[in-house]
């Protein structure tokens, strides 16, 4: 009888996709090189969710959405091409901490990459390890659009920690300018800066519709605007 393998929690990553080379489509490092490693697992269910392969069950296969990749190997799928930006992102790359730790430091100190970038929603806080070893953290709260109630979309103690790295840009992901209150009480509540506002949607029209609606508003408010460049030019294509 064969045993199910189980993950090293220090050396296996729990991964949804690796992908790329391509742009990185969101944030401050729009339209950089970079490659994509996705991890498996989200303990939160945003009504909108664009990467819900990773953990909802009820629309797909999860168990042929996740694979168990060693960091050596995804080290040698990174050494073909050493260079740009590394994107981690989820799913919640937090909830696999210390393997993430572990890849972090073996990109940066094999010089696999430019720069290191995770994506999180704010609701774990990185370990010291982790964020000794990332240039910056993505982070991205949560509204109520997302249909989470508050208290597992906005943590206080998470919040503040990340702001104390300061390695965080604060990525809110918005439907429509009524949005944008919301927004502005996070960011006063908790002093987030900078403030990257993207529109919610998973094809182009809705993307550039959103974001002609988004601009001026968010220009009033002093933020700055980020675009889906990925959906832009291949609309809702996995691994792109
Ligand atoms: S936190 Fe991210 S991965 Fe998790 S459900 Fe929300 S949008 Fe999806």
């Amino acid at each position: 009888m064969k045993l199910p393998t189980v993950p090293d929690a220090d050396r296996d990553l729990v991964v949804n996709e690796t992908f790329g080379p391509t742009f990185q489509g969101e944030g401050p490092s729009t339209g950089r090189y970079a490659r994509f490693i996705r991890l498996f697992g989200c303990h939160l269910s945003c009504s909108w969710c664009d990467s819900a392969q990773t953990h909802d069950g009820s629309r797909y296969d999860l168990d042929a959405e996740h694979q168990v990749i060693s960091v050596e190997d995804v080290l040698c799928w990174l050494a073909a091409e050493p260079r740009g930006l590394v994107v981690i992102t989820g799913g919640e790359p937090l909830l696999q901490p210390r393997v993430v730790g572990t890849l972090a430091h073996a990109i940066r100190d094999a010089g696999l990459a430019t720069d290191i970038e995770i994506e999180t929603s704010g609701t774990l806080a990185p370990t010291p390890d982790i964020v000794a070893a990332v240039t910056q953290f993505n982070v991205s709260p949560k509204l109520a659009h997302s249909g989470l109630h508050r208290h597992q979309r906005i943590r206080p103690t998470v919040l503040h920690q990340l702001v104390t790295t300061h390695k965080a840009i604060w990525k809110f992901v918005v439907q429509d300018p009524s949005d944008l209150d919301e927004v502005e009480d996070l960011v006063s509540a908790f002093g987030l800066a900078p403030v990257w506002v993207m529109p919610e949607g998973t094809d182009s029209a809705t993307v550039l519709a959103r974001m002609r609606l988004l601009a001026d508003p968010v220009l009033e408010r002093g933020w700055h605007l980020s675009t889906r460049l990925h959906t832009l030019l291949w609309e809702n294509d996995r691994a792109r």
